[in-house]
């Protein structure tokens, strides 16, 4: 585990509302800036051992949930059915390991945002000796230091060399704010590492919000270089998604639904056999791998960039594959 301890990142915080930096005060952590409402009263909280630094009047999250702050729980299925519904994200764990070694410096930094849980396929990233990680999300947890909300992350610009946001972007509000974040605390060579849904049903109830096409999805990052991008999980997962939640409507059941995917599970399999192009039109998830970048992609390189199996020419092309 390479959590670096909060002491040796304490002085990349900064407040979350203007971003000076940090004292710490009777209570938690105050803003140094006079002028910001939180220099006095109220402080950034600690709850349990996690600073609170977010800004509660620019945020879904509210302060008096706040003292939920909790680890969260391991998962609930045995490791034989948490295969079947859940398998292994390879995707992940072969761009995470491009993620990792693309890194710069020799002690890089790595940020995890929505990071309370270790997310699918991406456990190497705890496992670096040379890399230093750091977590936040709303809720604290063991491979957290701190509970922030990514519209205004409370690190200081240039801070961290990579981000890693794996199943975050569709639960925010503001996805192109959480990017210029992201963009902000990066250093000037920085890597992110995004995966986010395309063709999936609400999940997290409320707090679900977005999905993005692929073309979508690269126009979200469009002041970083890219270094690779594609599907996460394709038509196949997509379809499974589809029919669970078609007989959990049926059904009026959740538990139906899941015994339905639970049958027709090999239907995953037959991503492998659907090109690229055809996937990523009807992509389950598709991730991001780039470089930040100051020069944004204009509004004619973002249709350019389209990479799908629907325009006739990419058709023809297809079809006339060996
Ligand atoms: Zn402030």
């Amino acid at each position: 585990m390479t959590l670096a301890e909060l002491s040796t990142i304490r002085d990349l915080l900064v407040c979350p509302r203007c971003r000076s930096r940090l004292a710490a005060v009777q209570g938690g952590f105050a803003c140094t800036a006079p002028s910001c409402p939180y220099h006095a009263s109220p402080v950034f909280p600690v709850v349990g051992r996690w600073p609170v630094l977010i800004d509660f009047e620019h945020s879904v999250v509210r302060r008096d949930t706040v003292s939920c702050v909790r680890t969260r729980g391991a998962e609930s299925l045995p490791a034989p059915l948490r295969r079947l519904f859940k398998p292994r994200n390879r995707v992940a764990a072969r761009n995470v390991e491009l993620l990792l070694r693309g890194l710069p410096g020799p002690e890089p930094r790595l940020l995890v945002v929505g990071g309370a849980t270790v997310g699918n396929g991406v456990g190497l990233v705890y496992e670096q000796s040379r890399v230093q990680v750091i977590g936040f999300d709303i809720v604290g947890s063991a491979v957290t230091q701190f509970v922030a909300d990514a519209h205004q992350i409370p690190l200081a610009a240039a801070s961290v060399d990579g981000v890693l946001i794996q199943a975050v972007l569709e639960h925010v509000l503001g996805p192109a704010q959480v990017v210029a974040e992201i963009h902000r605390v990066l250093t000037p060579d920085g890597l992110v590492y995004a995966e986010t849904p395309f063709l999936q049903q609400v999940h997290a109830g409320a707090h679900d919000f977005t999905r993005f096409t692929a073309s979508g999805h690269r126009y979200l990052f469009r002041r970083f270089e890219e270094v690779g991008a594609g599907t996460v999980a394709g038509p196949g997962t997509q379809l499974l998604w589809s029919i669970d939640h078609l007989v959990r409507g049926l059904s009026r059941s959740a538990l139906a639904g899941r015994a339905a995917r639970g049958l027709l599970f090999w239907l995953r399999s037959l991503d492998r056999f659907v090109p690229p192009d055809f996937a990523q039109d009807d992509a389950s998830a598709l991730y991001f791998l780039g470089r930040k970048r100051e020069r944004e992609m204009s509004a004619e390189d973002i249709i350019g960039y389209y990479r799908g199996a629907q325009e006739p020419d990419r058709r023809r092309r297809h079809a006339s594959d060996p």
